[in-house]
């Protein structure tokens, strides 16, 4: 079967084609309209993503080969995300399925991001945990089958994603500042600084307290020293990536040890992070896991990973009808 994967629940407009559990097309436009202001402004988002949908999906029907009338069926993530981004994707899918009379899938993007893992091998077995970590969720889930998952553990505040960005904000780096933060913390010392670990109970993560001891440790060393963060940006950024890595794998491996899985993945953009990466091969290696971490481009945002969740879904005749909205909020289980 040929699905056409479609994913608008943030900044990113992604179209995909994927072919009997093959990802033949991914295409991902990027909004750089949210640059300057420091996050994403969602009437900005959706706008961006109605002037995106039509080439985004064009152009992923040109990639795998293909004619748009050999679509078998459209999938698209119904939530969680802003609404006015959702309503783009939804809208596109919906009329396009209505279009051409073939089914329509409802993806949730969540169980999307933990599915990127079965676009190529080696595939996890279940049951496996997955870490889940991006710019607005950090979840651990038990993973018992495609489409049944369990929430183990997740964040009472900020998102790991929103604690790379947020940092990056204090050191006044661009937005999305994960990936800088990453950049800079290559050639630093990660033992330079050191930032608290909160004590959170069970598997539920914290990061807003880490954030406010950056804030702190930055205002302090700046008012002696203008120019700290300047001259000492790699060592900073090692430092505050080392914490919020420890912070998540810490859990994760108490999840492991509560539930005696030893088959444990990562999923979303903060996945792409190489300490993250790193650190969970070492941890991994320690512990005779085996570990899945998806390739960089499925870990950020990605209609392949819409498309191969929507190519489960087909095998197992999941539709659904033409009445259907977006779902702001939408839990994995
Ligand atoms: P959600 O999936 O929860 O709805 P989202 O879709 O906005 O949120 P993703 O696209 O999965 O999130 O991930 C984006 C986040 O990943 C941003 O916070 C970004 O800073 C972070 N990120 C991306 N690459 C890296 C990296 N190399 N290191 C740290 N963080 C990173
Ligand atoms: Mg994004
Ligand atoms: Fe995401």
């Amino acid at each position: 079967a040929t699905i056409l994967g479609i994913e608008s629940t943030c900044d990113e407009t992604s179209a995909s084609i994927c072919i009997d559990g093959v990802i033949h097309s991914n295409i991902i436009a990027n909004q750089t309209v949210h640059e300057k202001y420091g996050g994403v402004v969602p009437e900005l988002a959706s706008r961006a993503h109605q002037q995106n949908i039509i080439p985004t999906v064009d152009q992923s029907i040109i990639n795998a080969k293909i004619h748009k009338n050999d679509i078998d069926a459209v999938a698209f993530s119904r939530g969680p995300g802003l609404l006015g981004s959702l309503l783009v994707g939804t809208s596109f899918a919906k009329a396009f399925a209505l279009a051409k009379d073939i089914p329509l899938i409802e993806i949730n993007h969540m169980q999307a991001h933990i599915l990127a893992h079965f676009i190529e091998d080696p595939k996890p077995t279940f049951p496996f945990l997955c870490l889940t970590v991006s710019g607005g969720h950090t979840q651990i889930v038990k993973v018992n089958d495609y489409f049944s998952m369990q929430l183990l553990g997740q964040t009472l505040d900020d998102a790991a994603g929103e604690a790379f960005d947020k940092t990056a904000k204090i050191l006044d780096l661009p937005y999305p500042g994960g990936p800088l933060i990453d950049h800079y913390a290559k050639t630093g010392d990660k033992n330079k600084y050191s930032f608290p670990e909160p004590k959170i109970p069970d598997l539920d993560f914290s990061f807003s307290g880490l954030k406010t001891s950056i804030l702190y440790f930055i205002q302090r060393n700046v008012k002696d020293n203008p120019l700290f963060i300047q001259n000492n940006l790699p060592d900073i950024c090692a430092s505050i990536q080392s914490r919020i890595v420890s912070i998540l794998l810490n859990k994760l491996e108490k999840a492991a040890h509560l539930t005696g899985i030893n088959n444990i993945a990562i999923a979303g953009g903060v996945s792409a992070n190489s300490g993250l990466r790193t650190s969970l091969e070492n941890l991994g290696a320690e512990n005779a896991w085996n570990i899945f971490i998806p390739k960089f481009e499925y870990c950020t945002d990605n209609a392949a990973m819409v498309s191969i969740a929507g190519y489960y879904k087909y095998l197992d005749k999941d539709f659904i009808t033409q009445d259907i909205t977006p779902l702001t909020r939408w839990a994995l289980d």
